[in-house]
């Protein structure tokens, strides 16, 4: 097959991938994939039942103990082959995840690399799995320290980066050596199921890497949940969701790594460089439509500088194209369905009522697909709605601040603290606030903070644990002190 018609919709296998084999759900269930853009069935999927679920942990289970003893070095190389191999059909993988997920292609593509990045990353990190050694206080005895891989993980991933919200599970796990049962997103099952073509591709032998479509997640993982094989849980999605899988993984405390909800504050001081400020927020607001858990959910601009941001920032989404993720020239793709767009477009309204002036967008255009027009509102009071829910939507809320320590405030008022955003030209005064807000990752004069090589996680109810850099390879490692005498 060529690089181009690989992972086609049409091509692509749309079965279970439980032990290095394609097969239906037991109960032959199904479900449907839809393009956000058109709202039209695009594909029908196996739907995983927790027969299905069982069948692929004790797949895993198996598997894990070979995978766990080949050399570093070779877990190394079969994921940097995944990396290449993504690479290779990154354009098919692209328009597979602006398929089914809807974002627009140049952002899919963006995607795909930073997805295969991780990759590369950890099959790098595989061969640095570290003990350490010391004599213990008394001189009785060595105490030796080394890590081993914690088992099976169950991961259960949202849809909004379909490919990378795998990776960057999939890939620590396999260079620590553990086996991994993945449940993607009912929306987005389709690059899940590429992935695992590509896994099987790199020479990822069958069961470590097994992937399970299915809508009945809460069943299905709560089900896997009771299942003492599980060892490990890495969730990516909404905080409501992680609390329920939390106190369902409580039961055999099961070890988990979280990665939920954010609303980021998003800073610009008087002395900030309008252009950068601008062209920052517009990476923070748009990245992904907005539909991301790094998104800038609240801009607090200084008094100064507060119109002047509000009227260029909102020029530049006026120029935002809205379309078909697939058609040229697009930069903005529907949201991922009718009940994002009805949140949206409510919390827009009730800003309104409450006095927001409209610069630019503010509804939904008539026709088919879940559009929503880039919006800016301003001088938006600190305590609407819309600047304290995650808005997962490309809607910027404007609010004016005073001073430093009123702007910190206003940013640490919430009980999520996933990433944060300050702008200013005066380095010590960026570099104060970086200190002061809470959240476990600042962008100080730039709107992305995404990097496989940098921990990323958040504070408070944002999340538990971190995911890439070598951070992310201890969340699948566990410790083992040897108290030794030779
Ligand atoms: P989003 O709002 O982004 O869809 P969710 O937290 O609802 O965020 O979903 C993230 C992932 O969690 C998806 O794979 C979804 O299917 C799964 N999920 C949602 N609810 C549950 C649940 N009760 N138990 C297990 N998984 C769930």
């Amino acid at each position: 097959m060529t690089a181009e018609i690989r992972f086609s919709v049409e091509s692509l296998h749309k079965e279970l991938y439980i032990g290095g084999a394609w097969r239906p759900a037991s109960d032959r269930s199904t479900l449907e994939v839809l393009d956000p853009a058109t709202e039209q069935p695009i594909a029908r999927v196996s739907d995983a039942s927790v027969e299905d679920g069982l069948a692929a942990v004790a797949a895993a289970q198996q598997a894990q103990p070979g995978w766990a003893a080949r050399p570093p070095r070779e877990r190394g190389e079969v994921l940097r082959r995944a990396f290449e191999l993504m690479v290779l059909h990154k354009e098919a993988l692209a328009r597979l995840i602006t398929l089914e997920n809807g974002k627009a292609l140049a952002e899919s593509r963006a995607e795909v690399a930073y997805a295969a990045e991780f990759l590369r990353w950890f099959s790098e990190e595989a061969v640095r799995i570290q003990g350490e050694i010391s004599t213990a206080p008394s001189g009785s005895n060595r105490i030796v320290v080394i890590k081993q891989p914690v088992g099976v993980a169950l991961f259960v991933t949202p849809w909004n980066f379909p490919a990378a919200m795998a990776t960057r599970k999939i890939g620590p796990a396999l260079a620590a050596g553990c086996a991994v049962v993945l449940k993607p997103a009912k929306e987005t099952p389709l690059t899940a199921l590429a992935m695992a073509e590509i896994f099987e591709e790199a020479g990822v032998p069958g069961g470590v890497v097994n992937v399970l479509p299915s809508r009945r997640s809460s069943q299905l993982i709560g089900a896997l949940l009771k299942d003492t094989r599980i060892r490990k849980l890495s969730f990516t999605g909404s905080t409501e969701t992680g609390r329920i899988l939390l106190e369902q993984a409580a039961r055999n405390i099961v070890k988990c790594s979280m990665e939920l909800g954010g609303n980021a504050p998003f800073i610009v001081f008087d002395d900030a460089d309008l252009e950068v400020a601008v062209a920052s927020a517009m990476v923070a607001k748009m990245r992904n439509g907005g539909q991301s858990c790094t998104a800038a959910n609240r801009f607090y601009a200084q008094r100064g500088v507060a119109a002047e941001f509000a009227k260029r920032f909102a020029g530049a989404m006026r120029e935002i194209k809205m379309g078909h993720g697939l058609e040229d020239g697009v930069q903005l793709g529907p949201l991922i369905n009718a009940e994002a767009r009805s949140k949206v477009s409510q919390l827009v309204e009730q800003a309104q009522g409450g006095g927001a002036k409209l610069m630019a967008g503010g509804k939904a255009p008539n026709g088919r697909g879940f559009f929503y027009e880039p919006t800016v509102l301003f001088d938006v009071a600190p305590d609407m709605q819309v600047m304290k829910q995650e808005i997962f939507g490309p809607v910027a809320p404007i609010a004016i601040f005073d001073t430093e320590d009123e702007a910190i405030a206003l940013a640490n008022s919430t009980d999520l603290g996933l990433v944060s955003f300050v702008h200013t030209s005066d380095i010590g005064r960026g570099l104060r606030a970086c200190e002061r807000i809470e959240a476990g990752m600042v962008g100080l004069n730039r709107g992305l903070v995404s990097d496989p090589a940098a921990p990323f996680g958040g504070w408070k109810q944002s999340g538990i644990g971190r995911e890439g850099a070598h951070e992310g390879m201890l969340e699948y490692l566990e410790t083992k002190y040897i108290a030794a005498n030779w």
